[in-house]
C-alpha cells in the first residue's frame, strides 16, 4: 500500500465527478459539488493515482508522506 496523502483542493475542482467514478470508495461528491476524500486507502493504489490523473483540471495532489514529495501532479 502507498504510503501518501490524497487531498482535494477545493477551489480548484470543478465538479465533474470523474473521481468518485474512478475511485468510488476514496472520493465522494459533497452537497456543493466538490470533491472530498472519505478514506485516503479506500482503493487500491492504482486506481486512487488513476482518478488523480483522471481529473481535468489537477485538483487532485497526492504527497508521498515518506519523502514530502509531491507524486502528483507531476
Ligand atoms: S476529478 Fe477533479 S474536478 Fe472532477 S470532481 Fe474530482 S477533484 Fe473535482
Amino acid at each position: 500500500m502507498a504510503n501518501w496523502t490524497v487531498t482535494v483542493d477545493e477551489s480548484t475542482c470543478i465538479g465533474c465527478q470523474t473521481c468518485p467514478e474512478v475511485a468510488p470508495k476514496t472520493f465522494r461528491m459533497r452537497q456543493d459539488s466538490i470533491a472530498e476524500v472519505i478514506q485516503p486507502y479506500g482503493d487500491d493504489s492504482d486506481t486512487i493515482m488513476r482518478a488523480a490523473q483522471s481529473c481535468p483540471v489537477d485538483a487532485i495532489v497526492i504527497t508521498d508522506n515518506d519523502s514530502s514529495q509531491k507524486l502528483w501532479p507531476e
